[in-house]
């Protein structure tokens, strides 16, 4: 799958699976724009010395100004965009009983908002020129449910929802809009879960092994190539069998 010439922006690419879906996309030819809301240098560092071209957006997705001043700072200094992978997202997990209202209000914030606030602006674009891919990172547990994480699992549901409407609106303009829902993927997230539990998850999943973030950066690139061009609005699990357990 050839993506020369073609942009890519992809939100939370400092570590885990943003990282990976960025260093395949370089590797595949695009130029991509990395996000965090720190510094995303590793990753750069990572894609420049594989020969490959980014930029470095520092940015917080929630918040609509930020999230608006990036996607344009990202057309002008590539040119153009042709594919948003939002896959910012942050964990605040207790149990609804003793979920603060901040930890409800940053999850849905970061995961759905920003969201919201990064395709909005991106769409303005990739509807103007017909052309565009938005691929949203979700979650299994968006239609599975999960105990101590009410905020996220809410925020990943939205996503569906929310991708669903956007594929609706923007079908006939060129562009698509799908979500990657993962399993559990061996990142700095899932080393907060304690290792008894991770052992009782693996023992659920049908392939007997968590995920790596190199297994998500596949189905992304996917659902950027010309080969997926008439797939929209759709949910692509990539969990090893875990959603059908
Ligand atoms: P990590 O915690 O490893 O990385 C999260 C990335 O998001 C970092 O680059 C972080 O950078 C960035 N980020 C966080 N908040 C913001 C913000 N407000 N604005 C911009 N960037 C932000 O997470 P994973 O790689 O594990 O997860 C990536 C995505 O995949 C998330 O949406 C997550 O919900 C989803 N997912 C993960 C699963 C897993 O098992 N790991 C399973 C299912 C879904 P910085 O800290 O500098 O802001």
């Amino acid at each position: 799958m050839d993506l020369s010439g073609k942009v890519a922006l992809v939100t939370g690419s400092s570590r885990g699976i943003g990282r990976a879906t960025a260093l395949r996309l370089a590797a595949a030819g695009a130029a991509v724009a990395l996000n965090a809301t720190k510094d995303a240098s590793e990753t750069q560092t990572a894609i420049e010395s594989a020969g490959g071209a980014c930029s470095v957006h520092v940015a917080d997705v929630a918040d609509p100004e930020e999230a608006t001043a990036m996607v344009q700072a990202v057309i002008e200094r590539h040119g153009g965009l042709d594919f948003l992978i939002n896959n910012a997202g942050v964990t605040r997990d207790t149990l609804a009983l003793r979920m603060s209202d901040d930890d409800w209000r940053r999850v849905i914030d970061v995961n759905l908002t920003g969201t919201f606030n990064c395709t909005r602006a991106a769409l303005k674009h990739m509807v103007r020129r017909r052309a565009g891919r938005i691929v949203n990172i979700g979650s299994v547990v968006g239609y599975r449910g999960n105990p101590g994480q009410a905020n996220y699992t809410a925020s990943k549901s939205g996503l569906i929802g929310m991708t669903r409407s956007i594929a609706l609106e923007v079908g006939s303009r060129g562009v698509t809009a799908n979500v990657i829902t993962p399993g559990y993927i061996e990142t700095d997230m899932t080393l907060e879960v304690a290792e008894t539990s991770l052992n009782a998850v693996r023992e659920m999943i049908p392939a007997g092994r968590l995920g790596t973030p190199e297994d998500v950066a596949e189905a992304v690139l996917f659902l950027c190539s010309d080969e997926s061009a008439y797939i929209t609005g759709q949910t692509l699990p990539v969990d090893g069998g875990l959603a059908l357990v």
